[in-house]
């Protein structure tokens, strides 16, 4: 990747990690950090000393990880050095180096409320998955504090719950000037909790998030096994509570399912208005990837977005991920993208121009990729990766040369015609929901044609 894209990729992470961790930590921490190389989905981030770096690694690997992620649409694996002093270069930068920063980026105002301008209900898409919950929303600006006390949202990664609290808390902000809106991470709350009582600031602390009119609590899942940042917690909601103070909760999952956690505070939970964010449908997928594109000025033909909301089917965070991977790629190639373009880059192209595989030389590519040999791959191994490598050898050979099911048995080891239909099923419906295996499949196929 570009520096400039690297630089531009890290600038929107920590735009996120800003919104999850106080101000103090994430100067603390992340001054002067950046991304020194991106690599097979390996991110090295340099620091400026060893015990920054594995301080970082040791308590926000899965921050750091989870914003990477979300930013470049892959499973990242991080890796952290320690920056070496620079001395000056005087070799002039390549051409790559002059490129314009990455479409999607764009600075963004968080204050110290924790709320990010980024999310606001004029780019919220609303649909079937969720109705209720926007319903809900519209309900508590209108009266805070009274009917939906707590709001309690939880939903799967990615399906816009940050989005859709940020957005209330915005409002709210915007309608009662002189309120206290207060949005937090669970995982930051437990952690300036700790950090309050090594530095003997717990009334700073409580003060903090006892004086507040709405709270916004997200991924309150985290507080789960941890019973001081429980105790802490429930007094925290009593007394906001009490005092007829707005509290929203999001979760990854339904509030009786956040274990281990005291049932004074499930109960707490459970004692207002629990509504569910669903996967968006194809409708919304379009409406999102529509908004996406809008927001980050990448210009793609609508055929070419309708394919994309027809293929990543599982959440708002993966589509635009894939929008984000697709801009980029066109970016590189200096193209305007089309559905040519989008068709290819997904690798859904079933026959290319003037190159037809052999099934020998398919096998051996998917046996190669896997590191296995070509025997074991068609061989009675039933070990899962084994098994993976083989349902994508059938998906392959179904897809590339649309071979007869039977003649893909037989290829792949005398196996029964409806292994190879449950294979080439089972392969085609996690090309749309899990992003490992796309890529995996994106990456066979390069190989084969390369
Ligand atoms: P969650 O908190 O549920 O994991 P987020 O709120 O972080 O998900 O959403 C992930 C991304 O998808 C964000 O960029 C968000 O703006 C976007 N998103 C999610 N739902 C919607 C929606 N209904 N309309 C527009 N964007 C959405
Ligand atoms: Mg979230």
């Amino acid at each position: 990747m570009a520096k400039s894209n690297l630089i531009s990729l890290w600038s929107s992470v920590l735009t996120e990690l800003k919104l999850s961790l106080s101000k103090t930590i994430f100067q603390t921490l992340f001054t002067n950090t950046k991304i020194k190389e991106y690599q097979k989905q390996i991110v090295t981030i340099s620091c400026p000393n060893s015990y920054l770096a594995d301080l970082i690694e040791k308590r926000y690997y899965s921050l750091v990880k989870a914003a990477l992620d979300r930013q470049t649409g892959q499973n990242t694996s991080l890796l952290f050095v320690v920056a070496k002093p620079t001395a000056k270069k005087n070799t002039k930068p390549g051409p790559l180096f002059n490129q314009p920063p990455t479409p999607h980026h764009q600075p963004l105002t968080i204050s110290k409320t924790g709320l990010s301008s980024q999310f606001s209900f004029n780019n919220f898409v609303v649909g079937d998955a969720n109705h209720f919950a926007f319903a809900a929303a519209q309900g508590i600006i209108k009266n805070p504090g009274a009917n939906y006390n707590p709001f309690f949202v939880w939903g799967g990664v990615g399906v816009g719950k940050t989005h859709l609290i940020q957005a209330i808390g915005n409002e709210l902000t915007r309608l009662h000037p002189d309120w206290k809106v207060l949005y937090a991470n669970a995982e930051t709350f437990g952690s300036e909790l700790i950090a309050s009582l090594k530095e003997q600031t717990i009334n700073k602390f409580k003060y903090k998030y006892r004086h507040v009119d709405v709270f916004l609590v997200d991924d309150i899942q985290f507080i789960a096994g941890k019973e001081y940042t429980q105790d802490e917690f429930f007094h925290t909601f009593n007394s906001l509570y009490l005092a007829g103070k707005q509290i929203i909760l999001t979760s990854d999952r339904k509030p009786e399912e956040v274990q281990p956690l005291k049932d004074r505070l499930t109960s707490r939970f459970m004692g207002g208005l629990t509504v569910d964010i669903q996967p968006p449908d194809f409708e919304m997928r379009v409406a999102i990837l529509k908004q996406k594109a809008e927001q980050r000025k990448i210009d793609l033909p609508e055929d070419a977005l309708t394919f994309i909301a027809e293929t990543i089917q599982s959440n708002a965070r993966e589509l635009e991920g894939a929008l984000i991977q697709v801009a980029n790629q066109a970016q590189v190639q200096q193209i305007r993208p089309n559905l040519e373009f989008v068709k290819n880059f997904f690798g859904i192209k079933r026959t290319i121009p003037g190159k037809k595989a052999s099934y020998r030389h398919i096998v051996s590519a998917i046996a190669k990729y896997y590191h296995i040999k070509t025997s074991i791959l068609t061989g009675k191994s039933r070990k899962k990766p084994i098994a993976t490598a083989r349902h994508i050898a059938a998906y392959f050979l179904r897809r590339e040369l649309q071979l007869p099911l039977q003649r893909v048995g037989q290829i792949l080891g005398n196996r029964d015609h409806t292994t190879i239909m449950h294979a080439e099923e089972k392969i085609d419906r996690l090309f749309s929901t899990n992003q490992q295996i796309r890529h995996e499949i994106i990456a066979i196929r390069k190989k084969i044609y390369s």
